[in-house]
C-alpha cells in the first residue's frame, strides 16, 4: 500500500507510542532512522506533555496559552477527520484486493482440469499457485497488522 509523500506507514503506531509511552524498541529504532516518524514522535510527545499540564497553574490562565491549546486541539481533530476516511479507504482497498486475488486463484485452480496435461505447464502452474498463495497470505498478514495498529 503506497504511502503519501512525506508519510510513513508506521505513523499511527508512533503516535500511539507517544501516547502510551510504551516499550517498543523496534519502533523507537525505526523512529530514529525515519525522519517522518522522528518528527511525529517529537510532536506527539510534546502534545502529550502540553495536554498533561495542570489547568490550575497561573501559566495555564494565560489567554495565549489557552488559545494555543484550543487551536492545537482543533487542528488535531481536523486532521483526524481528514485521515479517518483515508484509513477506511485503504482498508477497503486491501480487502477488495485480497478477495480478488483469492477469487482469481480459485478460478485458476478450477480451470486446471480443462488444460491438457503437460509436465512443464503443470509445474509452472503449480509455482504460480504457490507464489499466489504466499502473496495473498502475506498481504492478509500485512493488512491485519495495519488494522491492529489503528
Ligand atoms: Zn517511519
Amino acid at each position: 500500500m503506497p504511502n503519501l509523500p512525506g508519510s510513513c506507514e508506521h505513523e499511527p503506531a508512533v503516535r500511539e507510542l507517544a501516547r502510551t509511552n510504551a516499550e517498543a524498541p523496534a519502533l523507537r529504532a525505526h523512529a530514529e532512522r525515519c525522519a517522518v516518524c522522528r518528527e511525529t514522535l517529537a510532536v506527539a510527545a510534546w502534545m502529550e506533555r502540553f495536554a498533561a499540564l495542570p489547568l490550575t497553574t497561573p501559566s495555564s490562565l494565560d489567554p495565549t496559552s489557552i488559545w494555543l491549546r484550543a487551536e492545537m486541539l482543533r487542528r488535531w481533530d481536523l486532521q483526524r477527520k481528514v485521515v479517518t476516511p483515508i484509513e477506511v479507504g485503504e482498508t477497503v482497498q486491501a480487502a477488495v484486493g485480497i478477495a480478488s486475488a483469492v477469487a482469481l486463484l480459485v478460478w485458476l485452480w478450477s480451470r486446471l482440469e480443462t488444460i491438457p496435461a503437460s509436465a512443464a505447464l503443470s509445474s509452472v502452474l503449480t509455482i504460480i499457485l504457490i507464489v499466489g498463495t504466499v502473496l495473498i497470505v502475506t498481504a492478509a498478514t500485512m493488512t491485519r497488522e495495519l488494522l491492529r495498529r489503528r
